[in-house]
């Protein structure tokens, strides 16, 4: 992989960081529920049993976004590792150059599309 591509992979993941970041800290404000305090719509606060139901559902809604959003945060952390130490872009179970298409699409990918596979399967490559 060129030095010009690996930047451009670089730059991708940087304003991916940046945007799961922001979606982090909204969900945790909506999760810790901050989201109505301070704005013009307090007196819409719900203060109904049913209400109440729903918006617990919701907040284990949002916790189990936010665990997702930050496993994810996670692996792009990962890749721009592995851009430091030289290995992004090779399959971490059999060292295969990862295709580009896979790339292109889940940049911070750390298998090949086989191995992807058989790990979801439960299975060593
Ligand atoms: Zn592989």
């Amino acid at each position: 992989m060129t030095k010009a591509e690996l930047e451009a992979y670089r730059r991708q993941l940087l304003a991916l960081r940046d945007r799961l970041t922001k979606d982090v800290n909204h969900l945790t404000d909506e999760a810790l529920g901050k989201g109505g305090i301070g704005s013009d719509n307090l007196s819409h606060m719900p203060i109904h049993m049913a209400d109440l139901g729903s918006d617990n559902f919701e907040q284990e809604n949002t916790l189990s976004l936010l665990r997702n959003e930050e496993e994810r945060l996670q692996e792009i952390d990962d890749a721009l590792e592995r851009i430091e130490r030289g290995t992004f872009g090779r399959c971490e179970e059999c060292n295969q150059l990862i295709p580009k298409a896979r790339l292109k699409e889940i940049p911070y990918a750390r298998c090949c599309v086989s191995c992807a596979r058989k790990l979801e399967q439960g299975l060593r490559p």
